[in-house]
């Protein structure tokens, strides 16, 4: 009856919100504000918006990614690509990133985007590059000023459809003591395995990089596989396919595969992105997301947002709608978020300071002010 405030669910409404959370799956392309698209669309002439103000745009871009159809999805980020090709509209994409991740609640996030999608009106990648370092660095210092702490790493992302992935991880290693903290892929799985990109991947293992690949999101094991076992990733970007390895036994415990024991025995972290799933179709509902099962199993699981914009979403409504769906107090999203930062990117002592100095003292405070809240419902009893 009495249960440990930690334990407590549901969670009272605010509190999410000033937990302290760890983000690293979420794209920057995919987290601008509506009024911002419209405002860089009109200095840069960027003249195929579908929607004129900025409750049209959101609504619009909400029902194009909800729509089912992956051209409509796809066709989210032509627009916000489109309007972020000058060092100006990157730098001010990512200063906002990083306020509002702040104002989230945010204290650590690893924010990633392509560099070879924002050269088309001439930028060279360094620029690109250098653009958005310096949006994250005043945004990190607006944040701190209105009194939030942000840091943000920088993941560098190559589109495995296209052949750059080699250069951009050079650009990943090159800018590697001036924000950015590791590597990615992503793009359309189907057809287009990570071992595509050995050459990068092997490239970032001799220089000790870090990197983390999309798989097992819409495809299957063999992407999962071949990123781990091939390429090496230190994680995966969704990884949810995984249950495909896990079944359950004659008595009713689920058994796990080859590859599902290697990912969770060597603690290998799953950047999962509950909303984004169900919006892609990889998940039916956020109840039916495996991150409940997988946790329970012990999994190195993570909770992001993946694309901010295009699901209408925050860390933490990510993490309000995981809390509801499977019970989860505010002791299971500490776990979460110190999962999250023991697989970040930057160093373990940076890591671990996070962790003592910020997550744990913030939800020892909601956790106390929760049992006074307790404490004060039972004295008007
Ligand atoms: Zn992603």
């Amino acid at each position: 009856m009495n249960l440990p405030p930690g334990r407590m669910t549901p969670i009272p409404t605010g509190l999410v919100h000033r937990a302290p959370k760890v983000l690293l799956h979420d794209h920057l392309d995919g987290g601008l504000r509506p009024a911002t698209v419209l405002e860089l669309a009109a200095e840069s002439d960027y003249t195929d918006l579908p929607a004129a103000d900025s409750d049209s745009l959101a609504r619009w871009f909400a029902e194009a990614a909800y729509s089912g159809s992956l051209e409509r999805y796809l066709e989210t980020f032509k627009h916000t690509v489109g309007v972020t090709q000058t060092a100006s509209a990157l730098a001010r994409v990512a200063h906002e990133c990083a306020v509002d991740l702040a104002a989230d609640g945010v204290v650590y996030a690893e924010v990633r985007y392509a560099p070879e999608l924002h050269v088309q009106q001439g930028l060279s990648l360094n620029e690109v590059v250098e653009a958005v370092i310096e949006g994250f660095g005043t945004g990190t210092a607006a944040a701190l000023a209105s009194g939030h702490t942000i840091r943000i790493g920088v993941l560098l992302t190559a589109m495995r459809t296209a052949t750059h992935s080699r250069e951009i991880a050079e650009l990943s290693v090159a800018y590697h003591d001036r924000g950015v903290v590791g590597f990615d892929i992503a793009g359309a799985e189907a057809g287009f395995p990570p071992t595509r990109h050995l050459d990068a991947f092997e490239y970032l293992r001799r220089e000790n990089a870090h990197f983390t690949i999309h798989a097992g999101e819409a495809f299957g094991l063999p992407s999962i596989w071949e990123a781990i076992q091939w390429c090496g990733a230190d994680r995966l970007g969704h990884g949810v396919r995984i249950v495909d390895d896990i079944t359950i036994g004659p008595d009713g415990k689920p058994v796990l595969g080859k590859l599902a024991a290697y990912v969770r025995d060597r603690r290998i972290p799953l950047e999962l992105c509950p909303s984004s799933n169900v919006q892609t179709g990889a998940v039916g509902s956020i109840a039916a997301h495996p991150i409940g099962m997988l946790k329970d199993l012990g999994f190195r699981v993570t909770i992001n947002t993946d694309n901010r914009l295009m699901s209408g979403t925050s860390m933490t409504r990510e993490m309000e709608l995981a809390s509801e769906a499977f019970g989860w107090g505010l002791d299971d999203l500490q776990w979460l978020t110190i999962n999250a930062m023991k697989s970040a990117f930057i160093p373990f002592d940076e890591r671990l300071r996070i962790i003592n100095e910020q997550i744990k003292p913030g939800y020892a405070t909601l956790r106390t002010e929760l049992a006074e809240r307790i404490d004060a419902a039972k004295e008007g009893a």
